[in-house]
């Protein structure tokens, strides 16, 4: 293998045995946010880069959208465009899925069973949401009760409970895994919250939040600031909770009490309505490939996005290695520094240097409708605020920026390689 930091582009060709129309110099896999942010970017860094996405997805998803969907704000029809319509222009789309890679021959395989070769890979094909992981999840979800805004076509349901419920307990879950946002299951609770305080209906309403882990969330100083909001609706928070089973027919959710890192009791709570955050994981078929690390995830190095192994794979968004918080924050910062790097390695055959990612992530924490917590932090959770005011710190202008602004910045501006 060559010098990790350099790459002379050998080996690089398709051999006799394959058309040459399957090459490309950047072959990015998944058109999410990263895939499409990533193929934008190089277009306006290189001249007449040859480009193709392999993406078997008809549609693209703003996926922020869905907690505001969930809560009754926007019909989730907002949230998605054709794939087609934001394909960047000149990049070819493969509509098709990777089901292996070959990354010392530089080919990735689809399931249609046709071989691309490329120059430089580009991965970025999400998160697995692992719906089968929770007995009694996957085939109840959408049915009594039981709702997630984790998938497009649940978060109408989400809205359905939040209304009906009028008295009882509303649980809200955080898993034991990694998983995209880290701030949803809070922004959803505190938005049915504030609708059940605003009809009357929180006086008969116990609402409850379990997470897997040690915290509230992982910066202090929003820690911190979410107390007031908490106590505001009255929630009962219970912390190292890991849910792990439903029993739907009862309306009883089932969870392991977690002590370093291991279930030490089990409890059952009653529930009226649950709102899962499901389980995440690296996809399968990343998991099983030379380009994972011991948990799975493409093991890139934190700063440059560079595959430890594989000069010329990189990786961004929730498939990447890197240990910040999963979120399309995270790919508008990662995005440049993959595709600095890239062209650096096509033009002098080494990455630059100027080019790092700090692990910086974003939360805006909606707390009601008409207020917003922004979170900014780093790789060592030390807050990163884009503005001159203390963000830690209920604001209705932080609000609209999220509801208003930030959807048109991501479709016409980081979607477009602008932003
Ligand atoms: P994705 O955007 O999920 O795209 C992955 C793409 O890869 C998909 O199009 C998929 O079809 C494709 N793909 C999958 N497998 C394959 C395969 N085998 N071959 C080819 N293609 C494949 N982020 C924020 O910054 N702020 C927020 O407020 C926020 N809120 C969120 C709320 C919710 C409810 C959710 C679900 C997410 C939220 N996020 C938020 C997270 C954000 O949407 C993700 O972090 C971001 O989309 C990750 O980008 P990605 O490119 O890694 O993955």
């Amino acid at each position: 293998m060559e010098n990790l930091r350099t790459y002379t582009g050998k080996n690089v060709k398709p051999d006799k045995a394959r058309p040459y129309a399957n090459h490309h110099q950047f072959l990015i896999i998944g058109g999410g946010t990263g895939g499409i942010t990533a193929a934008a970017q190089l277009k306006k860094k290189l001249k007449k880069p040859d480009i193709a996405i392999i993406e078997p997805s008809d549609v693209h998803y703003y996926q922020p959208m869905w907690t505001f969907n969930g809560a009754g704000v926007f019909d989730k029809e907002k949230s998605k465009k054709l794939m087609k319509d934001i394909m960047p222009n000149d990049v070819a789309w493969i509509k098709d899925y990777v089901v292996a890679f070959h990354p010392e021959q530089n080919i990735v395989e689809t399931e249609c069973g046709t071989f691309y070769s490329y120059e430089f890979l580009v991965v970025a094909p999400g998160i697995q949401v692992d719906w089968d992981a929770i007995p009694g999840l996957a085939e109840n979800i959408g049915t009594k009760g039981i709702c997630s805004i984790y998938a497009y076509n649940q978060v109408d349901y989400v809205h359905e409970c939040i209304h009906m419920l009028k008295e009882g307990r509303a649980l809200f879950t955080q898993p034991n895994t990694k998983f995209k946002c880290g701030g949803a299951p809070q922004k959803i609770m505190y938005l049915s919250s504030d609708s059940w305080k605003n009809s009357g209906a929180l006086h008969d309403i116990d609402v409850t939040f379990t997470s897997a882990g040690s915290v509230i969330f992982g910066v202090p100083e929003i820690a911190e600031a979410l107390q007031p909001v908490i106590k505001r609706y009255g929630i009962d928070v219970k912390l190292l909770h890991n849910l792990k089973e439903i029993k739907a027919d009862e309306k009883i959710a089932v969870y392991d009490i977690m002590k370093d890192g291991k279930p030490v009791d089990e409890m059952e709570i009653e529930y009226d309505m649950l709102h899962v955050t499901p389980p995440m994981s690296s996809p399968d078929f990343i998991k099983n490939s030379p380009l994972a690390d011991s948990e799975g995830w493409v093991d890139v190095d934190k700063h440059s996005l560079q595959h430890k192994k594989y000069p010329n794979i990189f990786s961004l968004g929730d498939a990447g290695s890197t240990p910040n918080a999963k979120t399309g924050a995270a790919v508008r910062k990662q995005a440049p520094v993959v595709t600095g790097n890239l062209a650096s390695l096509q033009k002098e055959g080494k990455i630059d240097e100027n080019f790092i990612y700090d692990g910086y992530g974003s939360c805006p924490l909606i707390t009601g409708y008409n207020k917003l917590i922004l979170a900014e932090f780093d790789y060592e959770n030390k807050m990163t605020p884009s503005f001159p005011f203390n963000q830690a710190k209920e604001r209705r202008s932080m609000y609209h920026m999220k509801k208003d602004l930030l959807p048109m910045i991501y479709w016409q501006g980081m979607l477009k390689g602008r932003a």
